[in-house]
């Protein structure tokens, strides 16, 4: 009975000790050598509510978010190694763009008011474009984010408005530094719980990393956490944004640091058998359709049965309403592939399902 208890144990994991799940996802490596981070002078021109303190502040906060990457990265490497991830920081200068100095950067942040785009108004404060050649586009829109007040003869209506002002600076450089973090290689860190991630947003609870997603509500100035540097750590090698082959390295296994509540390593389950134990545990498919999925386990040895009895039909007896529950979470990713597969072990192993 030992796969029960590994089975409860799990089931009160997701359900009731954490409460939610966390996804930390990568993009994998993108520099091969320091990067050069630029930002371009906003010029007042550009919008007629800029003053001068605001584009210090602009440029500020990209210098110190470039800044704080690199230090996060430095703080526990050595002597030897602290260069490995260093991070360049470059103010374009119009004389610079005058003589192409840009194609240089890796990553040129940019400073526009409010998005183009209609379906990020009001909803997204930054983004991180990618080429196939690896040059990150940060767009950062540093218009403050207001709640206005407009009425008619009946109704008074609040509605979110773009402000006269720039964004405060510690929101500017969050924003910042959660889109180095996407030009550096990581992707969003989110809990599967929607109001987990709703309250990191809005600050009420400080998020365990800076790629948590947070909104315009939240004036908090978020900080680069371990786990984020842990997560970078393990997408380069250490050598860190440099090449590889220029400084020779003893073979040294890599540490990987995977948090607690990541998702253990899965085994290769085709991804129809996942959609079969959805659309079972729904009824959309018949026991038999969901067995032949599970024959096919059998037959590829990824579950693994010891004896198999003889047998006329496929069940003896009815399939236990975990079971289907098992499934369901199965396909919604709240239990573990190794879970569901002990469970169907154990059915095939007490001969409730028969495989031929
Ligand atoms: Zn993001």
């Amino acid at each position: 009975m030992l796969f029960a208890i590994g089975f409860l144990l799990s089931i009160n994991l997701v359900h009731d000790s954490f409460g939610y799940n966390i996804e930390y996802k990568i993009f994998g490596r993108q520099f091969f050598d320091t990067p050069l981070v630029c930002t371009y002078q906003p010029t007042l021109e550009q919008d007629p509510y800029l003053k001068q303190w605001g584009v210090d502040r602009l440029e500020e906060s990209a210098r110190l978010a470039v800044q704080d990457w690199q230090s996060a990265l430095q703080v526990q490497e050595g002597k030897n190694t602290k260069d490995n991830w260093k991070i360049n920081y470059k103010l374009l200068t119009e004389k610079d763009v005058q003589n192409n100095l840009q194609k240089d950067c890796n990553v040129i942040i940019e400073f526009y008011p409010i998005p183009t785009e209609k379906n990020e108004m009001y909803r997204v404060l930054g983004v991180t474009y990618s080429d196939d050649s690896g040059f990150k586009l940060i767009k950062i829109y540093y218009r403050d984010i207001q709640i206005c007040k407009t009425s008619d003869e009946k109704y008074i209506y609040y509605n979110v408005c773009y402000g006269e002002g720039i964004l405060m600076s510690e929101k500017l450089r969050t924003t910042i530094t959660h889109e180095i973090g996407h030009a550096l290689g990581l992707g969003h860190y989110q809990a599967d719980d929607p109001k987990v991630n709703s309250v990191w947003a809005k600050g009420l609870v400080d998020a365990e990393s800076i790629m948590a997603v947070f909104s315009h509500e939240n004036s908090k100035l978020m900080k680069i956490k371990p786990i984020d540097v842990q997560k970078i750590k393990s997408i380069y090698t250490p050598n860190g944004f440099k090449p590889i082959n220029t400084t020779p390295v003893l073979e040294t296994p890599q540490p990987i640091f995977e948090p607690i509540s990541e998702k253990p390593a899965e085994q290769d389950i085709p991804e129809w058998i996942k959609q079969n134990a959805k659309w079972w545990s729904s009824g959309t498919i018949t026991d038999r359709d969901f067995v032949i999925g599970i024959q096919y386990l059998v037959q590829k040895d990824i579950i693994k049965v010891s004896e198999v009895r003889e047998s006329t039909g496929i069940f003896t007896q009815e399939i236990p309403l975990w079971v289907r529950n098992n499934a369901k979470w199965w396909s919604e990713d709240k239990i573990t592939e190794t879970d569901f597969i002990s469970g169907i072990e154990h059915l095939v192993k007490i001969g409730i399902i028969k495989i031929n």
